[in-house]
């Protein structure tokens, strides 16, 4: 019996130790993808000639009224610092894809704004490098699935340490309604588009999203995640 407990606790240990080793392997290939699209190929062979942050920029502007926002404002929302974000505003506007004006208001505050040729280069099958959308493509339509969801969780906790700003996914979104239907094929709801969907229809950057309260991304979170742990 003693032994029996000495087993199972190593059995214990070795399992902590496996999942830890699992998590720094985890982070590690995902440090090398980030490596990967800051590399100098890749943003020459992105089909618009734009880096991530130029692509992120681009996609923000895009959602905003009107296309434009302060610089101020994109630097909060991408949680970059605001030179950086004057910076690669400053490289969209030389590449004609965004424009920098005072806002009438106050003159002090530069607001930018996505021009037409910006516009195009939001498009679905422009904005993402093509190598980004092959290495995607390799994996299997449920892997696909269960990588977004994977995102999901990452990109949310990543928010709680404050390392990324609120993105316009549907689990912060005041339409989201996780789990409301009685169809494990698409068993959330979109109170905006009136219609259920799947996990693989799970927005990360929804044009039409609202933010929720805070108490309802917590109550959210919560039964979206619920029947996951179950
Ligand atoms: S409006 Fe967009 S972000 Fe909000 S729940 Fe619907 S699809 Fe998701």
């Amino acid at each position: 019996m003693a032994e029996l407990r000495v087993l199972n606790k190593d059995k214990k240990s070795s399992t902590v130790k496996d999942s830890a080793a699992l998590t720094t392997q985890l982070a590690a290939g995902l440090e090398k993808i980030g490596l990967a699209m800051k590399s100098r190929t890749w943003r020459r062979e992105g089909r618009a000639g734009l880096g991530p942050l130029q692509r992120q920029v681009l996609m923000l502007l895009q959602s905003k009224p009107e296309q434009r926002a302060r610089v101020s404002t994109v630097a909060n929302e991408l949680a970059v610092r605001l030179p950086t974000a004057s910076e690669v505003i400053a490289t969209l506007e030389r590449k004609q894809l965004v424009r920098r004006r005072h806002d009438m208001s106050d003159r002090r505050v530069v607001v930018a704004q996505l021009t037409a040729k910006g516009n195009r280069a939001c498009t679905p099958t422009s904005r993402m490098p093509d190598r980004l959308a092959t290495a995607t493509e390799a994996l299997s339509e449920p892997e696909q699935v269960i990588l977004l969801t994977s995102l999901v969780k990452m990109i949310r906790s990543l928010q709680e340490q404050g390392e990324i700003s609120a993105t316009r996914m549907c689990v912060s979104c005041q339409f989201f309604r996780p789990n409301q239907h009685d169809n494990a094929e698409r068993p959330h709801h979109c109170d905006y588009l009136k219609a259920p969907f799947s996990d693989s229809s799970l927005r990360l950057n929804c044009q039409v999203y609202e933010p929720a309260s805070t108490a309802q991304v917590n109550q959210t979170w919560a039964s979206f995640i619920g029947s996951r742990t179950a």
